[in-house]
């Protein structure tokens, strides 16, 4: 072999390597360096309460388009059992049964008119209705301590633990008058710290915990909404995990679409077809888009971002849009489905308690549930301006 053929081949083997490389990008849970494992969690889904925030979507996503200045959230808390172990935890609480006894700055929303709610059960009640009794959650598991993640700790026994992230204020009303936790919140449980420091592990730039050793759920530090906001790696099968993204983002449209999502999770046709005149170009574009219709195919970052304004549910934007970029790069990957705490664009997808959410990946449901907060059907559409007094 001469030198101009040995080059040539070396060069088709680095481009093979590439092409490889590049082709495979987060097409599998092993390009985060999760070490595989056959252990796994059960995981079932609450949807506690319907919220709808008045006047109240900038502070969570932009742009806000007029027309769509009030926001509606579902609050999804999450029961995982360990059967190994026989440990049974929770994932968020959503909100209490009596959301006017939190403290000022949480019942602010409810005595202010604008926090509304349809009629709902606490978690505490859908359990016990479903036959779990309360005793049997060794613990619960706060995203962070927001009043529609906390629930009504009061409810369970003594025996149930509290688990937070490290940064987490604990300080409690009245003795902080801005508190959003009080004493019974935390009074009889013992508090764990998730302890991220001394932890080897990094997903996807994430630090990361493995709660039962065994690698079926991990703990993932995601701060920015809040100092000490954590979400979880739930295996569900060997090779898929449902996200517990909590308040990572608050609508799917700050998520999507990127590159690598787009890729794997091709924009159905119809939806293609209907989001050109349906998603306004007067505050979204893209460089395949004309006036009046929109090309979602060229977009490459998200349509929505995290609110920076001053009354951003945000407490550090900058480190939350960093953790959202780190969290969304699990959903360009197959084998993993993010359920956030309030994603409104799957709640009529996605299976309920008693049912398990632990078969999504076979059951198809990411395919038909990803792309659907750009129907105009779907209650997370804010993509036009219907009211431009
Ligand atoms: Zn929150």
């Amino acid at each position: 072999m001469n030198l101009n053929n040995a080059l040539r081949s070396v060069h088709v083997v680095l481009t093979l390597l590439i092409v490889s490389h590049v082709g495979n990008a987060w097409a599998s849970y092993r390009d985060f360096d999760i070490p595989p494992s056959n252990a796994t969690v059960d995981l079932r889904v609450f949807n506690v309460a319907n919220m709808t925030l008045l006047n109240d979507t900038h502070a969570f996503i932009l742009p806000t388009l007029p027309g769509h200045q009030s926001v509606e959230y579902p609050m999804y808390s999450f029961l995982l059992e360990h059967k190994t172990s026989g440990t049974r935890m929770m994932f968020d609480l959503g909100i209490r049964q009596d959301p006017e006894n939190t403290p000022p700055s949480a019942s602010f929303y409810i005595t202010e008119g604008i926090a509304k709610f349809e009629p709902y059960k606490d978690v505490t009640q859908l359990l016990q209705n479903g036959g779990i009794d309360l005793a049997s959650i060794n613990a619960v598991i706060w995203s962070h301590a927001h009043f529609d993640h906390v629930g009504d700790m009061s409810k369970f026994p003594n025996s149930t633990n509290l688990i937070i992230g490290p940064a987490t204020d604990t300080s409690v009303y009245p003795g902080n008058p801005n508190a959003t936790l009080q004493a019974s919140d935390f009074a009889g449980h013992d508090i764990v710290k998730v302890d991220f420091a001394s932890s080897k592990l990094i997903f996807g730039g994430l630090k990361a915990v493995d709660h039962f050793g065994d690698g079926s759920l991990y703990l993932v530090d995601t701060p920015g909404h809040v100092a000490g906001h954590l979400t979880a790696l739930a295996r569900v099968t060997p090779t898929s995990f449902v996200v517990l993204g909590g308040d990572a983002f608050h609508h799917a449209g700050q998520a999507r679409p990127r590159p690598l999502f787009q890729k794997n999770f091709p924009c159905p046709a119809h939806v293609l077809e209907e989001t050109k005149t349906s998603i306004s170009t007067e505050f979204f574009w893209s460089p395949g888009s004309r006036i009046g219709s929109f090309d979602i195919l060229s977009r490459a970052q998200a349509l929505l971002s995290i609110s920076n304004l001053p009354d951003s549910v945000y407490s550090d934007p900058i480190k939350a849009s960093v953790s959202l970029d780190k969290i969304t790069s699990f959903d360009a990957d197959p084998d993993f489905f993010i359920v956030a705490a309030h994603d409104i664009s799957i709640r009529s997808a996605i299976p309920y308690f008693p049912e398990y959410i632990n078969d999504w990946k076979a059951s198809g449901v990411k395919e038909r549930s990803v792309w659907a907060f750009v129907e105009a059907s779907n209650p997370a559409f804010v993509f036009d301006s219907f009211n431009t007094n």
